[in-house]
C-alpha cells in the first residue's frame, strides 16, 4: 500500500503527464478539430473587452514550462490575453495549452480570424476628451 504522500506524488505526476500529452494533442489535426467544436460553443469564454462584443476566446499559456503560470484566454479580435472567468479554469497550468495553440489554430482555421476591433474607449471629463501631454 502507498502512503498518502506517495499517492499525492503519483497523482501530481499523472496530472502533469496528462497535461503534457494534452498540449501535444491539441496541436494535431484531430485535436484542433476537437478544439474547434469547443470554440464554437464558447467553452473557453468570451473576451471581457466591451468593444470585442462577446468574441469567443481560446486558451493559451504564457510559457511552455509546467508550473510557471496558469492558463489564460486569448482573444483573436483584440489579440490580448485575459484571466479566465471560471475559477476552475484559472487553476489549470498554462503549459498544458502552451504558447503555440491559439496562433496555430487561427492559422489552420483562417476564416475564423475576426477583423480587428475598430472602436476604442475614449476617456472624457464632463464630455470633453482629455488632451494627452
Ligand atoms: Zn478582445
Amino acid at each position: 500500500m502507498f502512503t498518502e504522500e506517495q499517492n499525492e506524488l503519483v497523482e501530481s505526476a499523472a496530472e502533469m503527464l496528462y497535461g503534457l500529452i494534452h498540449v501535444r494533442y491539441i496541436l494535431t489535426s484531430k485535436g484542433m478539430s476537437a478544439m474547434l467544436e469547443k470554440y464554437k460553443s464558447y467553452d473557453f469564454g468570451r473576451c471581457p473587452r466591451v468593444y470585442c462584443c462577446g468574441q469567443p476566446c481560446l486558451p493559451v499559456g504564457q510559457s511552455d514550462i509546467p508550473r510557471s503560470s496558469t492558463v489564460k484566454i486569448y482573444c483573436p479580435k483584440c489579440e490580448d490575453i485575459y484571466y479566465p472567468r471560471s475559477k476552475y479554469q484559472g487553476n489549470i497550468d498554462g503549459a498544458y495549452f502552451g504558447t503555440t495553440f491559439p496562433n496555430l489554430f487561427l492559422m489552420t482555421y483562417g476564416h475564423l480570424k475576426p477583423q480587428k476591433p475598430t472602436q476604442i474607449h475614449v476617456p472624457t471629463v464632463f464630455g470633453f476628451k482629455i488632451h494627452k501631454p
